[in-house]
């Protein structure tokens, strides 16, 4: 083993989800992140799909533009909603002609919305399990898939939700990303049963900064995310004090990356709503620093923008 000192933050590993513009005002912001967050090195970057592939044309739009105007790799999402096989081989078909190799494979919601009874399409893909199958025997793309700290809500117990984590990683899937949670002992419990079932590849847990604390208590009930007392208690009475808020939402994400650092964790999945701010100072806090050759030769990405 070596003695060398290693730089802080040089063995964390982070990736950034953003979602797909629906105004030129949201793509300014948009590329206005992706420029401020690209210098910290970023493993990937991935790039949402709508519901029912309602983003196809936009999600397909932000990731060609990834890789034509910067370095970054970029993953697509991708899901089975309403889609035939034939439909969803197209998709998977163009992004290769594209250049993408990377891609979060995913059943996806009924239009319906998060909770509402999925039917999967007559001769379409099923679940995630099939849509990795069918993306292995298009090429050897690298597939990421999600994974359920606290289950996913329509799963009637964690031993359906894991043996369906376990078949998507036999059929080629080398990553899962977790749905957001704000109690990491829920989380490394969870690692411990997909450990238990022979699944070994990196569980990666998903952090959402907290910018509007109504908004992600929403979603979190939808998605089967539990908010704990205490997380309710550090927001509470801040409604009209926006700059406040901003504080204690860093200093929230900041306590569960750190701990989750003290707990061995070095690869980081942050859902960042197109944002930069909050996740640059969670990432600086990390230890993670830009890299100075991008910044001085100019990444491609702020050359563009
Ligand atoms: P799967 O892994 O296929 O299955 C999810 C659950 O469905 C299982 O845990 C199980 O409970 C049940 N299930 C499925 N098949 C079976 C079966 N044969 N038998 C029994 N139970 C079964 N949604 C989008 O629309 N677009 C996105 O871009 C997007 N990105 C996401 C990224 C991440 C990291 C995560 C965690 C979620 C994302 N989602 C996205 C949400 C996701 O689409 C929903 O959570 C959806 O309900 C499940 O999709 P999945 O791929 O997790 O499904």
């Amino acid at each position: 083993m070596s003695n060398a000192p290693r730089k802080p933050g040089s063995d964390i590993n982070v990736s950034f989800e953003f979602f797909p513009p629906k105004t030129p005002k949201m793509e300014e912001t948009l590329w206005a992140s992706i420029e401020r967050l690209a210098p910290l090195k970023p493993s990937f970057v991935s790039v949402t799909y709508g519901a029912g592939g309602s983003t196809r044309e936009r999600t397909h739009h932000t990731v060609k533009r990834l890789l034509d105007e910067t370095s970054l790799v970029p993953a697509a999402h991708l899901t089975c909603v309403d889609a035939t096989r034939e439909e969803v081989d197209a998709v998977i078909r163009q992004y290769w002609q594209t250049g993408v190799r990377h891609f979060v494979a995913l059943r996806g919601d009924s239009q319906a919305g998060v909770g509402g009874a999925y039917t999967p399409v007559e001769g379409g893909y099923r679940n995630a399990v099939e849509l990795v199958a069918g993306l292995k025997a298009f090429a050897d793309f690298e597939i990421s898939v999600s994974a359920y700290p606290e289950k996913h809500p329509e799963s009637s117990d964690f031993a359906t939700d894991i043996d369906l984590l376990k078949r998507k990683v036999d059929n080629g899937a080398t990553r899962a990303i977790t749905q957001f949670f704000f109690d990491n002992d829920v989380y490394e419990r969870f690692v411990e049963r997909v450990r238990r079932a022979g699944i070994y590849v990196p569980i990666v847990p998903g952090i959402v900064p907290i910018h509007d604390f109504t908004k992600v208590s929403r979603f979190a009930a939808a998605c089967g995310a539990s908010v704990p007392t205490w997380l309710a208690e550090r927001f509470e009475g801040l409604e009209g004090d926006a700059e406040t808020r901003a504080h204690v939402a860093a200093a929230v994400c900041a306590e569960q990356v750190l701990d989750l650092r003290r707990r061995g964790i070095d690869d980081f999945h942050f859902y960042t709503m197109n944002r930069a701010d909050l996740v640059y100072s969670i990432c600086h806090i990390l230890g993670l620093r830009p890299d100075q050759e991008s910044a001085a030769a100019g990444d491609k990405s702020a050359a563009a923008a």
